[in-house]
């Protein structure tokens, strides 16, 4: 097991759509593995393909009990709506209110190739569509308005300014 490095707002790999997976093999089950630890060591609620610097269509969530592998993940019914404020490993310490589906069905398959169904509300269904968000090369700050995202964008322009766009993990990190 090993921790991934996440990337940060301005890395072209968050702005990619990430491609459909075809098989899943050992390799991509050792590397949902390392992204469930990666979630895990960065304290989030799910991590996509697209922030460990990859393009494949996989994204982990774990909310309270419930751990959920994403592969080729695509939301079949969506009801309701909810704004409730969010943030992202990807841009640290930033955060604004989004609005998203109170209930989903997802359909995705599992780390054993297997296809399923789950039906999610509240922080789990606001994980499942920021992550699929990602895949599609799609952030939450794309979700607020101009204004409040030129706001975000200003303050992360002064805290990153000539930074790398790498959040670096070590196992047992204090930061
Ligand atoms: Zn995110």
């Amino acid at each position: 097991m090993s921790l991934f490095d996440i990337h940060l707002l301005g890395a072209p790999v968050l702005r990619t759509r990430s491609r459909e997976i075809a098989d899943v093999d050992d390799t991509l089950r050792r590397t949902i593995d390392d992204m469930f630890e990666t979630m895990d060591a960065a304290e989030g609620v799910g991590l996509a393909s697209n922030q460990i610097g990859q393009t494949d269509r996989v994204a982990v969530v774990g909310v309270d009990d419930t751990r959920l592998v994403l592969i080729n993940p695509t939301i079949a019914h969506a009801e309701g709506s909810t704004r409730a404020e969010e943030g992202c490993l990807s841009i640290p310490e930033l955060f604004g209110e989004v609005t998203r589906a109170e209930h989903i069905t997802l359909h995705a398959i599992n780390a054993d190739g297997e296809a399923y169904e789950h039906a999610a509300e509240g922080l789990l269904a606001r994980a499942i569509q920021h992550e699929i968000d990602h895949l599609d090369g799609i952030l939450f700050i794309d979700h607020l308005s101009i204004l409040k995202r030129q706001m975000l964008l200003a303050r992360w322009r002064k805290e990153y300014k000539g930074k790398e766009l790498i959040r670096r993990f070590r196992p047992a990190s204090t930061e």
